[in-house]
């Protein structure tokens, strides 16, 4: 069965490394800046949880926006300044230099332990993509180099677990369904997904725990060396 891969498609945030550190370390490094841009008092009652709140309200609002998180960020932003009494123009112009300053801060990942050299020795012999619902920009990282291209959600009419992405991969990397694996660590979007356009599946068990309907993935592993082993002793 696994003798006709040919490709391997990756999720990013939380299959090739963990999110939330450089998330936090991104969201705390915007609002240094914008403290440092702003009246003490735009700025007094800032904290993550302010924050998510107006950035719920904003979603909930706009529906349409929410698989893009470059806009959902900014709009958030926007809106805090605009609740604080900045004009349409200055939230604006906040809302962009702290989406930048956020943006520049959450490239700096640390990939998982094994994830880069796993990555050298799968490129050698397969295709390798990414798809992500997230706006990491990796092919500005060096582990980018491994990949043939990386296809985010913001870009699309739909996030995951929506065929489209998938489709578009398929395409650009020439290979039929089940001769490409798609690496996830979230059942519904990467497992439920991937599986609906006929690619085999991989679930990146990042939990402590096996949740139900994880017999849809083909294969479940905890470490991505793993996928080595995998297409080595299928393949
Ligand atoms: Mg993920």
């Amino acid at each position: 069965m696994m003798k006709a891969i040919r490709a391997l498609t990756f999720d990013l945030d939380n299959t090739l490394w963990e999110t939330d550190v450089s998330i936090l370390r991104a969201e705390d490094a915007m609002a240094r800046h914008l403290r440092s841009l702003t009246p003490t008092k735009w700025m007094a009652n800032f904290n993550l949880e302010a924050f998510h709140a107006i950035r719920k309200e904003v979603v909930q609002e706009q529906p349409k926006i929410a698989h893009n998180l470059t806009i959902v960020r900014k709009e958030t932003l926007k809106r805090w300044f605009e609740n604080r009494g900045a004009t349409k123009a200055v939230a604006e112009d906040l809302a962009n230099e702290g989406f930048q300053i956020f943006y520049e801060e959450r490239q700096n990942v640390t990939p998982y332990p094994g994830t880069v050299a796993t990555l050298a020795q799968l490129y050698k012999n397969f295709k390798l993509a990414a798809i992500t619902n997230g706006n990491a920009d990796l092919m500005a990282m060096q582990i980018g180099r491994y990949f043939q291209f990386s296809l985010q959600s913001q870009h699309f009419p739909k996030p995951k677990p929506a065929p489209v992405m998938f489709e578009e991969a398929l395409k650009r990397l020439k290979v039929d369904p089940h001769e490409c694996i798609h690496v996830g660590d979230d059942i519904e979007h990467d497992v439920i997904g991937a599986r609906q356009v006929g690619m085999k599946t991989v679930w990146f068990n990042t939990h402590s725990y096996i949740p139900e309907g994880i017999n849809l993935a083909d294969f479940v592993i905890t470490d991505l060396r793993e996928l080595l082993l995998l297409l080595k002793q299928h393949g």
